[in-house]
């Protein structure tokens, strides 16, 4: 079946007992055993809960996997997927990945004993030379944040397949609609289904999807063991969310195809960050690897009189239609300065190597009209002059 289809049905039967056509939210923390140790495959809703269930095999199917294991966050997918590595071990992850991942893995796994090298992965050769003996695990994120350079996810596959090291690939902002990772080489997706998956802004949740029945084993006892699962009612939202996935990642593309052309004739702006760009460097790859360019562009708007600092606060202040707010994903446009919001964490030397300046301006498409989009933007150029 195509994914339009599996999004809407992959996993789900109308209710035995009831006849109800959607997943019943399963608030039940403990489960009736018909007698000790004899359950119906759930007996407490840490390890185990019907909606849950239902959406970790949907998702599942949606990446192509075997597996779904559904979490509270993307961040508590991370960790838990982190936890396979053991004291000695060493992970080679992208340079400009999530700043959470990056802060989980300097600040949580390294003081564990767990070793990392970041690398810029658009250089395959010195993605190659940073594999060493104990290297365990490669993470990639594609289309990177807030730059949306793109990775070859199929040729850092290849090179960590060749020492034996799984590749997990972080597919938030490309969801599967536009790339499929596992069919790539990947070993496992993760997903903050916080952005795209759920689309609405209103759950925070991770999921994982693979088909390695070994690590899939490890990531079930762990977060059984570690316990950072989602509520039923989350992800009952996630699962709603789904159904919609393949319209909305289309519209959401289409408006911000049409934005970044427009925002590109703009005489406001310097520069935009689009992986849809027909001059973008890596425009093989792109035509490549993902099925459309997604929905979110950064751009770099020009000073007027004052700062560029000034400039983007004042453009930010006048927007009506575009809410200025952390987070990505949701029916809603959204707008952020990645340099004071949420990249503000990152060292000013590192943002600055990555092209994160005060001037650099992040937004997520939402579903609204264009032409409202384009309007409100128009208005917010010349307010801020
Ligand atoms: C938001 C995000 C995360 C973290 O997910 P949470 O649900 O906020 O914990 C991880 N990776 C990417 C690419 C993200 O955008």
């Amino acid at each position: 079946m195509k994914i339009e289809t599996l999004a809407i049905h992959a996993g789900q039967h109308p209710d035995p007992t009831s006849g109800a056509v959607m997943t019943p939210i399963v608030l039940s923390s403990t489960f009736a055993q018909d007698g000790p140790g004899n359950h119906k495959g759930y007996d407490y809703s840490r390890s185990g809960n019907p909606t849950r269930g239902t959406l970790e095999a949907c998702a599942a199917a949606l990446e192509g996997a075997r597996h779904g294991l559904a979490f509270a966050s993307g961040c508590a997918a991370t960790t838990t997927i982190l936890h396979t590595l053991r004291p000695g071990d060493h992970i080679i992850c992208g340079d400009d990945v999530y700043g959470g991942t990056f802060r989980i893995i300097d600040k949580v796994m390294q003081p564990m004993g767990i070793s990392a090298t970041f690398v810029d992965m658009t250089d395959l050769a010195l993605t190659e030379a940073a594999f060493r003996p104990e290297t365990k695990m490669v993470w990639l994120e594609t289309p990177s944040n807030p730059m949306l350079k793109v990775f070859d996810i199929e040729r850092v596959c290849a090179i960590a397949s060749r020492k034996g090291v799984p590749v997990i690939v972080d597919n938030t902002f490309a969801t599967p609609m536009i790339q499929q990772p596992l069919g790539l080489g990947a070993t496992a997706v993760v997903h903050s289904s916080t952005k795209y998956l759920n689309g609405h802004s209103d759950v925070v949740g991770g999921l994982v999807m693979t088909s390695d029945d070994e690590l899939v084993q490890k990531l079930r006892f762990l977060q059984n063991a570690m316990g950072a699962v989602p509520s039923p009612f989350d992800c009952f939202l996630v699962l709603r969310g789904l159904k919609t996935l393949p319209v909305r990642m289309d519209r959401h593309a289409a408006n911000a195809q049409t934005i970044a052309a427009w925002l590109r004739r703009h005489h406001d702006v310097a520069r935009v960050y689009y992986p849809g760009n027909d001059d973008h460097p890596q425009r093989e790859l792109i035509r490549r690897q993902m099925k459309t360019p997604g929905g979110m562009i950064s751009f770099v708007i020009k000073a007027a009189g004052g700062s560029v600092a000034e400039r983007s606060q004042k453009f930010l202040a006048a927007l009506k239609v575009f809410t200025c707010a952390e987070s990505l994903g949701g029916v809603e446009s959204l707008i952020e300065l990645p340099a004071v919001m949420t990249h503000a964490s990152v060292p000013a030397e590192t943002r600055a190597a990555l092209g994160i300046d005060d001037g650099l301006i992040r937004i997520s498409v939402g579903l609204e009209a264009v032409d409202d989009l384009v309007a409100d933007l128009e208005h917010a150029f010349s307010a801020s002059h």
